[in-house]
């Protein structure tokens, strides 16, 4: 599979992205939208944001009264989404699911989304056991290890085997912009002490740097999830300012992308 693997759709004026990988099983609808399209409730009117969550729906399909969201704390939770869960913030903010920065399912029409403008979002596929995955994964989501907690949770609850799964992990903030403090550093280099390399220290700037695509590369390689089913967009948020909205470029209040996924 190449790595790279990504696809570019537009309809109705919607612009997303697909990887292509992930779709070819036929068993799941799942997208990653762009700008202009702010699909987060915070900084445009609720109106405008159900629109676009509207547009989005109509073009992949999609129940916009049914789409299920998370609150997103940079926690650990993760949620096993079923017919009683969906639909949760679709309408408000209020209405999410508390607390939770996780989602596996196994129920066929319930669109999981995360919302995100720097952080990766990371799409799963069972194609055998017939179930997905999608995670929210900051720098504090990826030093307490998300994407393998969710693996294993995939693994307890729906028997998936990990050499099976399809993993792509978002566009999201890349090792060119995201410097971070030496605190973070250090975190990062005492939970993952085997595989330091995903931190580096410039000279000149004398900034340290964070390579989240490689951590959670690394995590997905640890829980045995095979190197040539994970595709990684490696398309950095900060520096694609026409396309992507960034927090750590744009400041607060930014839009976010929204990452869909439904079996
Ligand atoms: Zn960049």
């Amino acid at each position: 599979m190449d790595p790279n693997k990504i696809s570019w759709k537009e309809e109705q004026g919607t612009r997303y992205l697909v990887f292509p990988p992930l779709g070819e099983a036929g068993l799941s609808t799942h997208a990653f939208t762009s700008r202009p399209l702010d699909l987060g409730f915070g900084r445009e009117k609720r109106e405008e944001v159900l629109k676009n969550r509207r547009k989005v729906c109509r073009v992949l399909g999609m129940n916009f009264l049914l789409l299920t969201a998370g609150e997103q704390v940079h926690g650990t939770k993760i949620v096993k989404v079923g017919e009683a869960e969906r639909g949760r913030g679709a309408l408000s903010p209020e209405g999410v699911i508390r607390h939770v920065d996780g989602f596996i399912s196994n129920v066929p029409e319930v669109p999981l989304t995360i919302l995100t403008a720097d952080c990766v979002p990371i799409f799963i596929l069972d194609p055998v056991r017939k179930a997905i995955g999608l995670v929210h994964a900051g720098w504090r989501g990826t030093l307490c290890r998300m994407t393998e907690r969710v693996v294993l949770m995939m693994e307890e609850e729906y028997g998936s085997r990990p050499e099976d799964l399809i993993v792509a992990l978002g566009p999201s903030i890349g090792p060119c912009c995201y410097q971070v403090g030496e605190e973070v550093a250090s975190a990062f280099q005492k939970q993952f002490p085997e595989w330091p390399s995903f931190i580096s220290f410039e000279l000149a700037s004398e900034k340290w740097t964070l390579d989240l695509w490689k951590a959670n590369r690394v995590q997905l390689r640890k829980v045995k999830v095979r190197d040539d089913n994970i595709v990684d967009s490696r398309m950095c948020t900060s520096c694609h300012n026409d396309i992507f909205f960034s927090l750590r470029r744009d400041g607060s209040p930014t839009g976010r992308m929204m990452s869909l996924m439904m079996l």
